[in-house]
């Protein structure tokens, strides 16, 4: 095994997961550290350093919102849920406690798998920022540097809300932001809960940025939860 694989710390209650999920990681490459409990993948995230952890939140000794805030306490490694239906406010609360993304069982294997690699993706980009990165999404450009977005190389005009709401979300490109951090990281935190608002101009970029508003390509909706903001 290489030594510098991607190590993915699985905190997941349930053996027949973890047992489908072991051939799946190891095959795209990476290690896998297992976990049965909350307490157990605290410890293990702490020494056994992983690059990404998934995470069940429903564990028998614990509330999977306490582990990630605890991770939290001293790291920003990417975080991706596993709920089951019916979690819905647990999914929220699990996004605004910190983690980056979710998928919902039952799951694919390949959905989790593209799931990590955006999360190890995001992570390497965290860790290396280029100040003067253009973000391209299909036919959209976003140049950070010279705040200028094009769409088939002609300029959009933006309004300044407009443009902090697309690069918040494409900062986060493939990870789901909920839209209590979006109303926070636009509007401020005195906003968190004016979501009709956030709804008005996730609609005005569609009508920018989008060739059909209405199917959009990159600004997708995830129902109840938030938005993704997707490049391929
Ligand atoms: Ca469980």
């Amino acid at each position: 095994m290489n030594a510098a694989a991607a190590c993915v710390l699985l905190i997941e209650d349930e053996l027949p997961i973890r047992r489908f999920l072991r051939p799946a990681v190891e095959a795209a490459g990476w290690r896998l550290v297992e976990a049965e409990g909350g307490q157990r993948g605290i410890l293990e995230a702490s020494q056994c350093r992983p690059d990404v952890i998934i995470l069940d939140l429903g564990l028998p000794d614990m509330d999977g919102i306490q582990v990630i805030q605890r991770v939290r306490e001293w790291s920003v490694l990417p975080i991706i849920i596993l709920s089951a239906r019916g979690q819905e406010a647990d999914k929220i609360a699990a996004l605004d406690a910190g983690a980056d993304d979710y998928v919902q069982k039952p799951f694919s294997v390949g959905e989790l798998v593209a799931r990590i690699r955006v999360a190890l993706r995001h992570a390497a980009s965290r860790a290396q920022p280029a100040p003067d990165a253009t973000i391209v999404a299909g036919d959209l450009a976003i140049d950070l540097a010279r705040r200028l977005v094009t769409r088939g190389g002609a300029a959009i005009h933006m309004t300044p809300i407009e443009y902090k709401l697309l690069t918040t979300l494409a900062r986060h490109a493939g990870l789901v932001m909920t839209h209590r951090q979006l109303l926070r990281e636009v509007w401020g935190p005195g906003h968190a809960e004016d979501s009709t608002y956030l709804r008005m101009f996730v609609r005005q970029l569609r009508h920018k940025l989008e060739a059909n508003p209405t199917q959009p390509k990159h600004l997708l909706t995830e129902v109840g939860v938030g938005y993704r903001f997707v490049t391929e």
